[in-house]
């Protein structure tokens, strides 16, 4: 069900609350024409107490009875081994872990024991954390419960103060994912990225753009009276606009004319890149030689003035570069970085400055 088709997109309420929001949701949603399952969150992990924290088993029932009149499959997330067990009794289709279950090992093993012997397709959110490794591993512990078909959802991460997203997307992380797990879906959550509605689209796009299998997006019949998450949920006809506005591009093409332009251009690329690192390679040369000089007459690697001169250069060169302030920065601090490691290495023969 979830092998890499595009353009999975997967809908539903934050949390389901009643009988009928579920239903009237699912409804409106199955009449969209274009969603693959619908989602409701049946037990929600609340950052703090005293908040909704979903409707439980009941609303199982309630999903089982969407699934009846609208045919959508259905996805819920789990956080523990009787999740598992409860979702299971009530046919649904698909499961997820939510982002503050993968941070933890010990409950993604719990339901990955809980998994065993059953073929169900699972998600596996990013933790809330931009780690990595912990999102790999999560993957890798329900796969080796047998799982076959799993895949990933990218809903952000958690950063300190207020940023303009609720979650920040930190693209890299998910495209390191697709690198080291070719083979899984991966679809992005832009409802809980952003934490709002005006940028939902944007983020949905760009996930688009950067090759995405698909999407899961809150939606709820009355967002603005939601029990949980009401800012970023939106109703099923705005969600109909949104999905119409997608543009949904190819990865790959076989059009001749247009290869040869990209493989020109490539070719041009990798050029450039060899010249750039033959360029790095010189620079710590000198570097080398500077680190030998400051050797011989004892002065300091890093020298403070030397690196706001670096700062500036950055700033006054960008436009004229066409290049981004912050990425100039933090290509000067990389290299110079690279520099002082090879003028330390000169100095005391020694450990790396990280
Ligand atoms: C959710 O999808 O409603 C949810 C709780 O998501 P996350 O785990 O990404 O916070
Ligand atoms: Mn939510």
């Amino acid at each position: 069900m979830i092998t890499k088709k595009k353009k999975f997109i997967i809908s539903g309420p934050c949390s389901a609350e009643t009988e009928i929001q579920l239903i009237e949701t699912a409804k409106e949603l199955a009449a969209i024409g274009k969603i693959d399952a619908l989602r409701a969150g049946i037990w929600k992990p609340r950052t703090k107490p005293g908040m909704f924290e979903g409707v439980g088993t009941i609303g199982l029932s309630w999903l089982l009875e969407a699934k009846k009149i609208t045919g959508l499959p259905t996805v819920v997330e789990v956080a523990t081994a009787k999740h598992v067990e409860e979702a299971i009794k009530f046919n649904v289709d698909i499961l997820w872990l939510g982002a503050r279950t993968t941070v933890n090992p010990f409950s993604v093993q719990e339901i990955a024991n809980a998994l065993k012997g059953i073929q169900i397709p699972v998600f596996v959110k990013n933790p809330i954390n931009a780690d990595i490794e912990l999102w790999s591993g999560a993957i890798q512990r329900i796969q080796q419960a047998g799982i076959e078909q799993v895949g990933m959802i990218h809903r952000g991460f958690s950063t300190y103060g207020n940023t303009e997203y609720r979650n920040a997307p930190m693209w890299h992380l998910p495209i390191e994912m697709k690198r080291r797990f070719p083979n899984l879906m991966l679809l992005c959550d832009p409802s809980h990225i952003c934490g709002n509605r005006k940028s939902i689209q944007s983020v949905a796009q760009k996930s688009i753009d950067l090759d995405f299998d698909g999407l899961m997006i809150e939606s709820h019949i009355d967002p603005d009276y939601a029990w949980s998450d009401a800012n970023q949920q939106i109703t099923p006809t705005t969600l109909r606009r949104l999905l119409d506005d997608l543009i949904w591009r190819n990865e790959i093409t076989d059009k001749e004319e247009f290869l040869n332009a990209l493989n020109g251009l490539r070719e041009q690329i990798n050029q450039i890149d060899d010249e750039l690192m033959t360029l790095l390679s010189h620079r710590m040369k000198i570097a080398d030689k500077i680190g030998a000089y400051k050797k011989a007459n004892n002065i300091t690697i890093l020298q403070t003035i030397r690196w706001n001169e670096i700062y500036q250069k950055a700033h006054d060169k960008k436009d004229l570069l066409n290049l981004s302030e912050e990425f100039l920065i933090k290509y000067l601090d990389a290299v110079h970085l690279e520099s002082i490691n090879h003028q330390n290495n000169i100095m005391n023969n020694g450990d790396k400055i990280n």
